[in-house]
């Protein structure tokens, strides 16, 4: 398949991540309360990885924002899958940890899915490969959208009783445990878009320490539907030329 190599990352936002959940429970301000969570979800094996680990320090929300897929079914195929594996990983129920401490319960969010939207952004990049420029505006569009939500519950939580709706601290996205993504990229797009909202964009690269192994251990475990494209039918095509190529090359 046709794709840029990833640069080395200048930072290891992983490690970034790690500094930010230490000072937050550090801090004796807000180490009473878990930090709120608005994370962008692009399917099932990439989130149960990063919810498996992330579970433990945030509340968190799923934002399943994801207009690039090449088709309504598989767009619900994969949601569908999302939703069975908070439910089988009984995440998405209220528990309580070892201290008794509440643990929130994983809810997610599905923006009505709008295929022109991503088409609309993708024209004129249609022949470029994996991880080039319709990638970097398709990464973008997705984070947007997760910050203007954000943005929508923040002002909804100012305009609410108290407590009744909760701010999100920070916003990510499960797409850096991806092997075939830049986490460089992600990042830098994810801290433009977080500065341009005002929002804190949290930094990751969930892939590091094992990250992507685990969420292949899990996908098996939880028996999940792994698409072999990304989501669009660029990525389809490509995938499928791939494979035909595989095959000639095994027929010869
Ligand atoms: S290959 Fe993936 S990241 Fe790139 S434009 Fe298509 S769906 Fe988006």
């Amino acid at each position: 398949m046709e794709y840029i190599k990833p640069e080395p990352n200048k930072k290891n936002y992983q490690q970034l991540l790690e500094k930010i959940i230490e000072t937050w429970q550090k801090d004796p301000e807000k180490s009473e309360r878990r930090p709120r969570l608005l994370m962008h979800s692009c399917c099932a094996p990439c989130s149960s990885a990063v919810l498996d680990y992330l579970c433990r320090y945030f509340d968190i929300t799923l934002f399943y924002y994801n207009p690039n897929i090449s088709t309504e079914k598989e767009f619900m195929h994969r949601v569908s899958e999302l939703k069975r594996l908070i439910h089988e990983m009984e995440i998405d129920v209220e528990r309580y940890d070892e201290d008794g401490k509440r643990l929130g319960a994983v809810s997610v969010v599905v923006p009505d899915y709008d295929h022109k939207e991503f088409l609309a952004i993708a024209k004129g990049h249609e022949k470029d490969p994996e991880r080039g420029e319709r990638c970097h505006l398709c990464y973008r569009q997705r984070l947007e959208k997760t910050a203007d939500y954000m943005d929508e519950i923040r002002s909804k939580a100012e305009n609410a009783a108290d407590g009744e709706v909760l701010p999100y601290d920070f916003f990510c996205t499960t797409l850096t445990i991806s092997p075939m993504k830049s986490a460089q990229i992600l990042n830098e797009i994810g801290e433009e878009v977080g500065a341009g909202h005002g929002e804190s964009f949290l930094p990751s690269d969930f892939k590091k320490k094992g990250g992507y192994q685990r969420s292949i251990a899990l996908s098996k475990e939880y028996d999940l539907y792994r698409q072999d494209f990304c989501g669009c039918e660029f990525s389809k095509a490509a995938s499928e030329r791939e494979r035909a190529e595989r095959k000639m090359r095994d027929d010869k």
